[in-house]
């Protein structure tokens, strides 16, 4: 394999070859630490990292390459996926590699523990190519709120690749790594998926073990897989989900069916709901013609495309921003200069324990996590707490409703993953409504549970920028969102003679010069 395929092949692709011994795992980690060396660094680099773990990575690799080459016993029993090389958002604790959270309040700290998913990797032996970079404890739409400075857009450096796993979406969209995990609490690993390109999903609450997984909201929180395909993310979700007695939320369905409903793909017969509140008004010219076409494509492949109505999808950002505030305000208070990472001593007074949690928490969070710790403290304070958070409680199941009805007249819904394509660094950062209103059209699966994925569906006229279409299912039922997606993706490519990630820009080292001429 050339130097490029081994780094834009799809995971699925590269295990084939690392079974056939048509390639190592130790060429293929390299090629993608190569890509990291080169396209990831400096001023304009697309700094998808906050850290490399080349060795270890690199350790793994041969381990599986000697697994493969002494055969038999060894060789049988090594995972699909072993010898894949993969990137972790961040917020997921690993044992021997920093886990920041995108804070200040957490710079250097080493977990004690690895959390389940990397466990379960760790098990099936794909290196570890390092941590990506994300708004600071998951909270943003654009990788900005980051204490360690944003990262670009591999489509257009002077765009936000999403939030808050942009880092994790951008790595897998410049070929840095062609498998990644995120998280999502309202959308931060659709809209990262839908502004990069790539494919992005939100099992359903409880299918992957969040042990490990730093809090932000833990009722909406969830791991899932970022991939360049549909069946690469069925592998990632069938490997790293399943029951986890470390999490008492953790489902006890096998989720065993994902990678075969992937590799059938088909729509002949379903009921496709278009979810009316979720478009027009608000949604990008670009963005509502691509997912337009998108419907014709499914129609003609043999689904029925029905209209939904959700009215109260409306209220679901509203709420969300006061239930995942008043979430974070409480998990967010075991960071206090005390039990992790950092602390910061008040200059001069009395030194009590209010005083130093003060000047930690002062000097450690960003503005964003301060406005969301306020918030949440805000809405949950006596006197207040019905009119809010009980409030937004109950439209959680006005939401939940709306599902239910929906889900009765379709299969599958379809929306956009996002109003808009990549906004411009710097462009929403002043602005934090502007910024929440990215989430309009993911926030709903978190709040009811159900599982969403978005796939790329193609360049928005305007722009030349990916435009992200967003499938739902009902709770449990992840195996129809994959065989779904797996269809409409190859019905898009067919389209567009091949993926869209071909499309982007190549970027170099000096990635640096410009992409202008690419859109
Ligand atoms: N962008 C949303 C927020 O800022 C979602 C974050 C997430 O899913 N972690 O809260």
């Amino acid at each position: 394999m050339s130097l490029n395929e081994l780094i834009t092949s799809s995971a699925s692709a590269l295990a084939e070859k690392l079974a056939a011994k048509e390639v190592s795992s130790e060429e293929v980690t390299r090629a993608h630490l190569d890509r990291i060396a080169e396209v990831d660094g400096g001023e304009r680099g697309v700094h998808a990292f906050l850290h490399v773990n080349t060795e270890e990575a690199l350790a793994v690799a041969r381990e599986v390459d000697a697994a493969r080459a002494a055969g038999g016993d060894d060789a049988a029993a090594l995972h699909p996926l072993a010898g894949v090389p993969i990137a972790i958002k961040d917020l997921i604790v690993t044992v021997g590699q920093p886990t920041t959270a995108g804070s200040r309040i957490l710079e250097g700290w080493m977990s004690p523990y690895d959390a389940t998913v990397i466990k379960k990797i760790r098990a099936a032996k794909l290196p570890i190519l390092g941590k990506t970079n994300l708004d600071e404890f998951a909270m943003g739409s654009s990788t900005e709120h980051s204490a360690f400075g944003p990262t670009r857009n591999p489509w257009d450096l002077d765009r936000i690749p999403g939030g808050s796993g942009g880092g994790s979406a951008a790595a897998v969209a410049a070929f840095e790594a062609p498998l990644a995990l995120g998280t999502d609490t309202g959308g931060s690993i659709r809209q990262p998926g839908a502004v990069t390109g790539t494919v992005g999903v939100k099992p359903t609450y409880g299918a992957v073990s969040r042990y490990g997984a730093i809090a932000m909201a833990s009722s909406l929180d969830q791991i899932g897989p970022v991939s360049r395909t549909v069946l690469d993310s069925a592998l990632l979700q069938e490997l790293v989900g399943g029951y986890d007695p470390f999490d008492s939320t953790s489902l006890t369905d096998p989720f065993d069916t994902l990678v075969a409903a992937a590799k059938e793909g088909s729509v002949a017969g379903l009921r496709i709901g278009v979810v009316k509140e979720l478009g027009g008004e608000g949604y990008q010219a670009g963005v509502e013609a691509r997912f337009h076409e998108a419907l014709e494509l499914l129609k003609g492949a043999g689904a029925t495309v029905v209209e939904v109505s959700c009215p109260n999808f409306q209220y679901a950002l509203g709420a969300y921003y006061l239930i995942m505030p008043s979430e974070v305000s409480s998990n967010l208070a075991k960071f206090d200069g005390v039990r992790y990472g950092l602390r910061v001593l008040p200059k001069d007074g009395p030194m009590t324990i209010e005083r130093v949690m003060g000047a930690t928490r002062a000097a450690g969070f960003g503005d964003e996590a301060k406005r969301r710790i306020i918030l949440g403290t805000y809405a949950l304070s006596a006197g207040y707490y019905d009119a809010y958070y009980g409030s937004a409680q109950k439209v959680r199941t006005l939401v939940q409703r709306d599902f239910e009805a929906a889900f009765a007249k379709a299969d599958v819904l379809i929306s956009p993953t996002a109003p808009t394509t990549a906004f411009r660094l710097g462009e929403k950062l002043d602005d934090p409504l502007a910024m929440y209103l990215n989430d309009v059209a993911t926030i709903p699966a978190n709040l009811a549970g159900v599982p969403g994925l978005s796939l790329p569906g193609g360049l928005a006229d305007e722009d030349g920028l990916p435009v992200g279409i967003q499938l739902l299912a009902p709770a449990r039922q992840d195996a129809r969102l994959y065989r779904v997606g797996a269809a409409l993706e190859s019905l898009l490519e067919a389209q567009w003679g091949g993926p869209l990630l071909a499309k982007a820009p190549s970027l170099t080292a000096a990635t640096a010069a410009t992409t202008e001429g690419v859109k």
